[in-house]
């Protein structure tokens, strides 16, 4: 699964989740994106800060893992790249490129679309908003054996986006229970999404740190 997941979220995980279990997976990775083609970098926080949120969330899960190829990879990243990357690293494996409903659309108008589609399946998780008749048309354009490359994934609607959290953030109003605690503790510790001001290093410390409203918070 792709993403900014500036921060990562329970929208995430459990399309995650949704998609291991309906179509059998192995594993499900997760790859913060470097330098999406559609984002500036004033947009999105440094990937450390993206890294270490997305670390944290997959801790419950045995079935989640983490890769940094896109971080890692320089210059814009395009997802046919990084699918390519992940062949590489599990050769002979059925991929699923698991991905929203509205991100399939931006990912499919963007780059090398054939190829992309030639290399592995896409899971589009339906969004509160997206519908799946109205992705079914906006991809009417490709062929057909194309179009059968993409499977629509009914996930319990989850309005949380990575955009409303950053927005609570900022105006002091509670994240809890819209991410996993661990994550929701990073962002108070390093100060993210405060003011539009990003922290220069990642505060592993267990020092004592404010919350939103005040209250000192326990250590990672
Ligand atoms: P932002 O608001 O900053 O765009 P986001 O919440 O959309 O963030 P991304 O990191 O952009 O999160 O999303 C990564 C992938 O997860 C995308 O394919 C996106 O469509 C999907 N996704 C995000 N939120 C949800 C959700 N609540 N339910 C299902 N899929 C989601
Ligand atoms: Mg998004």
């Amino acid at each position: 699964m792709g993403g900014t997941f500036d921060p990562i979220h329970y929208g995430h995980l459990v399309a995650a989740e949704g998609a291991r279990y309906q179509f059998r997976l192995d594993k499900v990775v997760f790859i913060p994106a470097g330098r999406p083609p559609h984002k500036t970098a004033q947009e999105i926080s440094p990937a450390r800060h993206r890294i270490m949120m997305t670390l944290l969330a997959l801790q419950s899960n045995p079935h989640f893992t983490f890769s940094s190829v896109e971080v890692e990879r320089p210059g814009p990243s395009y997802t046919v790249d990084t699918v390519h990357e992940m062949r590489r690293c599990f050769p002979g494996a059925e991929l699923y490129f698991i991905t929203g409903a509205d991100a399939v659309l931006e990912i499919l108008s963007w780059y090398r679309v054939e190829e992309l589609l030639s290399l592995c399946y896409f899971v589009a998780a339906t969004r509160p908003g997206y519908r799946l008749e109205n992705l079914q048309q906006c991809l009417g354009g490709l062929p057909g054996h194309l179009l059968q490359r993409i499977y629509t994934m009914e996930v319990p609607a989850l309005a949380i986006s990575s955009t409303d959290i950053r927005r609570r953030v900022r105006e002091g109003r509670p994240i809890k229970y819209l991410l996993p605690e661990a994550v929701e503790r990073y962002i108070y510790r390093v100060g993210l999404y405060r003011d539009g001001a990003v922290p220069a290093e990642p505060l592993l410390a267990a020092t004592p740190c404010r919350a939103a409203d005040g209250r000192e918070e326990e250590t990672l």
